[in-house]
């Protein structure tokens, strides 16, 4: 099986989203200190392609499923959330939803002055490759936890990450390019 081309192909399918909505699997959350360093939001996008065994959110699989909601409206309740210091972008597979997400990154950034992370089940080196809005999405990140869930090397004691294979790269904001891999 070719996972490269079968990733390329699966990040090309993005969820279909009127202009300016995003779907979400939940509702947003805050305070979180286990999906990034610092205090966090947390948005939780809807719709996965990756489908990894042993994953523990499937329900976030589904393309037409969770709720679909105006970026203004995720804007708005994010507004409201003081003391935070940065917000981690969830899923489901953030990366297809990427147009939505990078406007909600640079909004956060610009306007609260939070660093933005992200969770993909596709590879920085896929990302990149793809280019597009995943790569433009992928450029508006302070970090990014990377590869799909294996099951087979699940470790718990690693920080934010379920999985051996999956990295924490620290990125250069607006470049994309990695400046430490964890
Ligand atoms: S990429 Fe994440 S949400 Fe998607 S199937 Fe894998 S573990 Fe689940």
């Amino acid at each position: 099986m070719d996972y490269h081309k079968i990733s390329l192909e699966k990040i090309a399918h993005q969820v279909e989203t009127p202009d300016g909505y995003i779907r979400l699997s939940g509702p947003l959350e805050r305070d979180s200190i286990v999906n990034g360093d610092g205090l966090r939001a947390v948005l939780w996008t809807q719709g996965c392609p990756n489908h990894c065994p042993g994953c523990q959110n499937p329900e976030t699989w589904d393309y037409c499923a969770g709720f679909l909601v105006p970026v203004d409206e995720v804007l708005e309740q994010l507004s409201h959330f003081k003391g935070q210091t940065g917000l981690t972008f969830c899923g489901g597979e953030p990366f297809v939803q990427a147009k939505a997400c990078k406007t909600i990154s640079d909004y956060v950034r610009k306007e609260f002055g939070w660093d933005v992370w992200s969770f993909s089940g596709f590879t920085y080196e896929i990302i990149k490759e793809y280019g597009k809005e995943p790569w433009e999405f992928l450029k508006s990140l302070d970090a990014l936890i990377d590869g799909p869930f294996i099951l087979k090397q699940r470790d718990l004691s690693l920080r934010f990450r379920g999985s051996k294979n999956q990295r924490l790269l620290k990125l250069e904001y607006n470049s994309g390019k990695i400046l430490s891999i964890e």
